[in-house]
């Protein structure tokens, strides 16, 4: 069966697969959805004798029904390769009562490079099939992870250039080194003074703007994104959640059928959302659990059924969750409107010009598998404190908020189903916010230090994405005000 990609805001048009991926953003703003999840018709245990490659093919075969075997093939086989530090490609580790879904074993060392190391592959091959001659132009706002490993995936790509825009406040020192010495023709790195959601809107109101795309035709050149509103980050991401369930299988942990609960840190909604996707598919979840920062809009939302993003926005130790616009969310909304996209664009209207809107008690009902809660900068540092000296296991501080209201989430309900926690990025990335959790005395010392301090204690390797940037030199210096976004574009492309 086929499926095809319609706007959260017009349900009329309706593209394939490779369409959606090729425009990021419908021109009406909404967001590409699939207009039917077909069933994983495949035994369980049959899947659990499968490796990662062999997962993502069952998965995404069903999504992009438009991409032949081979061409599907071709681009999981350049993804999830020896970019990844381990041929498991996502490890499942068992610690502290839990499962840690590890998706951090990537070249940027954070799980953006699940999908984001296809993404590429899946772009190119989009273009092929749809004789698109433009050079494509990927154009990114990142809270500090995204930035990095789409610069990875598109550096030097043929075909393509790629503009990441970051708050030049809003990352940590690490992320930002890596972002800005990234290598390749092709790349441009801008700091904006504004944070991620005016990065974010930026952007977007770019993808809107006709007569930018005209201007951009005129010279050969069109858009696409590699955020998580780009239908091709989110069906990649479905892949990991059945990948879990099945070593779980594997391991003798569950039996098939059984169900799991999910726990996942969240900021603009999309790694959650390919979850759910993912039980839609047919795979046995109970319940998600989304956990956030102290920047705990999703939190209110499930407690509340309000939406308000008129609040301080709250710099934390997990930047990649400083997030009040979350993104994603608007293709839930669509979807617990019963797939009214008169209904979800009347409320993103709200969400634009009064920052706000509530959803109908019909709608909140659609969301008794959701459980939100949220951590405190304290509460985080303290998880990782307290799991490393229990089990000598270090996490990074996004995977802390996870951990931490996972502990909330066991005593608030007692539930004790088998749960895994996406563990997204690499303690060597925020390091400096962890050896700080674990004694605060670390705060003297710089960050390459650190790194050194980190690798002693958890006696896991350093990855080689750390290591690149010890002596790596700043190629990319522009900063400017959020205002400003569409002529550096402008410049940048010589418009
Ligand atoms: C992007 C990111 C998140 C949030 O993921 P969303 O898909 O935006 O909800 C969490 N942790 C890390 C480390 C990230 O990079």
């Amino acid at each position: 069966m086929s499926v095809m990609y319609k706007s959260t805001r017009n349900s009329n048009e309706k593209m394939n697969a490779s369409e959606a991926i090729l425009k990021g953003l419908s021109d009406d703003g909404g967001l590409y959805v699939p207009d039917n999840i077909p069933e994983l018709d495949v035994d369980l245990n049959e899947l659990a004798k499968m490796d990662y490659r062999q997962v993502a093919f069952e998965v995404m075969s069903r999504m992009l029904t438009d991409f032949t075997p081979e061409e599907l093939m071709h681009c999981i086989d350049s993804a999830y390769d020896k970019k990844f530090d381990t041929p498991l490609i996502a490890p499942l580790v068992k610690k502290a009562g839990a499962n840690y879904l590890e998706l951090f074993h990537g070249s940027t060392i954070a799980f953006k490079d699940m999908a984001l190391s296809i993404l590429p592959y899946l772009l190119v091959t989009s273009a092929k099939k749809n004789n698109v001659t433009n050079e494509i132009v990927i154009l990114t706002a990142t809270s500090g992870d995204t930035g990095k490993a789409a610069l990875a995936g598109f550096a030097d790509v043929p075909g393509t250039k790629i503009i990441v825009f970051y708050p030049k406040n809003g990352v940590s020192p690490i992320q930002e080194k890596q972002m800005v010495t990234q290598k390749g023709a092709n790349t441009s790195v801008v700091g904006i003074i504004g944070n991620f959601d005016d990065a974010q809107t930026g952007v977007k109101n770019m993808f809107n703007d006709k007569t930018l795309a005209a201007d951009m035709n005129g010279k050969g050149y069109q858009f696409s994104s590699a955020n998580s509103i780009n239908i091709g980050r989110l069906v990649p991401q479905m892949v990991y959640y059945v990948y879990a369930y099945t070593r779980l299988v594997a391991n003798g942990d569950i039996k098939a059928g059984d169900k799991i609960n999910v726990v996942v840190p969240t900021g603009n909604f999309g790694n959650i959302l390919a979850a759910y996707y993912a039980k839609e598919m047919g795979l046995p979840i109970a319940k998600f659990i989304c956990a956030s920062n102290e920047n705990k809009v999703l939190y209110d939302f499930f407690e509340t059924g309000v939406y308000d993003k008129n609040r301080e926005f709250i710099l934390t130790t997990s930047p990649s969750m400083d997030i009040l616009i979350s993104s994603n969310l608007e293709r839930l909304i669509y979807r617990i409107a019963g797939d009214d996209s008169d209904k979800n664009t009347e409320l993103m209207k709200a969400l634009g010009s009064n920052g706000k809107y509530e959803i109908t008690p019909d709608m909140k009902a659609k969301l008794s598998e959701f459980y939100g809660n949220y951590a405190s900068e304290e509460e985080t540092a303290a998880t990782i404190k307290r799991v490393y000296e229990s089990d000598g296991y270090i996490m990074d501080t996004h995977t802390a908020v996870a951990a931490t209201v996972y502990e909330k989430y066991k005593t608030a309900t007692k539930d004790e189903t088998p749960t895994v926690i996406a563990s997204t990025a690499s303690p060597y990335k925020f390091t400096r916010s962890v050896m700080e959790a674990i004694d605060p005395a670390y705060a003297k010392q710089s960050d390459f230090e650190l790194v050194d301090e980190l690798n002693k204690l958890s006696g896991v390797k350093i990855p080689q994405a750390i290591e690149d940037i010890r002596s790596a030199k700043v190629l990319h210096d522009t900063v400017c005000d959020k205002s400003e976004m569409e002529s550096v574009v402008r410049n940048i492309l010589g418009l």
